[in-house]
């Protein structure tokens, strides 16, 4: 069930997968940025499931689980990162203001998250950013929807066709953010905010199975 639950178990793992691949994203990032994605990412999630031990009450609507990770990763993370997946999860929680989701309402809060990314970063695919990872999560979102698929099967094809994405921006060149300035020197690597949203997607899944 897509509930308020899921979405509580979404965020608790993913804050669990983001720690236990903190230095994977460190690396990744060093790479081809700054080395710190992971360790934002890391403080981010951590921040968000202190937020959520400290609440007093439960949250009525998955938006609000969500809109609290929106407010609490803008507040904490910095770089690139913080302002795309809290705009992304600002727009996911105002399409999932209802205390569950159907496969539909998954599908818009998942499209309303990229639509989010691409609002605040301008990124298209091909430009080896997250937005490579999310673009064919969405599609494929959509299309198991139309299928008659249901909510936990809706999230699991999302996550393997962010795993897609992801791996797809190893041979990009990167023309936005941070690896841009690498120009040709940054392909044969893998995207670090790419291999974070494949994470999440996976974590949101998971929490749904
Ligand atoms: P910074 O680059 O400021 O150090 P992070 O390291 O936290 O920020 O995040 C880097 C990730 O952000 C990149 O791997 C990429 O996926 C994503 N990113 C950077 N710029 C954009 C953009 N304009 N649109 C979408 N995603 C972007
Ligand atoms: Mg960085």
């Amino acid at each position: 069930m897509t509930d308020v639950a899921w979405a509580v178990d979404w965020v608790r793992r993913s804050a669990q997968v983001v720690a236990e691949h903190r230095e994977e994203l460190i690396e990744l990032d060093r790479q081809i940025g700054d080395g710190d994605h992971g360790e934002n990412l890391n403080r981010g999630f951590k921040a968000v499931v202190a937020k959520l031990d400290a609440l007093e009450a439960a949250p009525e609507t998955v938006g609000d689980v969500l809109k609290l990770v929106a407010t609490t990763l803008m507040s904490t993370v910095g770089g690139a990162a913080g302002p795309l997946y809290g705009t992304a999860y600002l727009r996911a929680s105002k399409a999932a203001a209802t205390p569950e989701l159907d496969s539909a309402g998954v599908v818009a809060t998942l499209e309303a998250a990229l639509e989010g990314i691409v609002a605040r970063g301008k990124a298209t695919t091909g430009e080896k950013t997250m937005v490579d990872a999310w673009t064919p999560a969405v599609e494929a979102a959509v299309a198991r929807a139309d299928a008659g698929g249901t909510p936990a099967e809706v999230l699991a094809a999302a996550a393997d066709a962010a795993t897609q994405g992801a791996q797809a921006t190893i041979p990009l060149q990167a023309t936005k953010g941070r690896a841009s300035y690498l120009g040709e020197r940054s392909v044969g690597h893998l995207d670090p905010g790419a291999r974070s949203t494949e994470l999440i997607l996976h974590a949101a899944a998971e929490a749904a199975a």
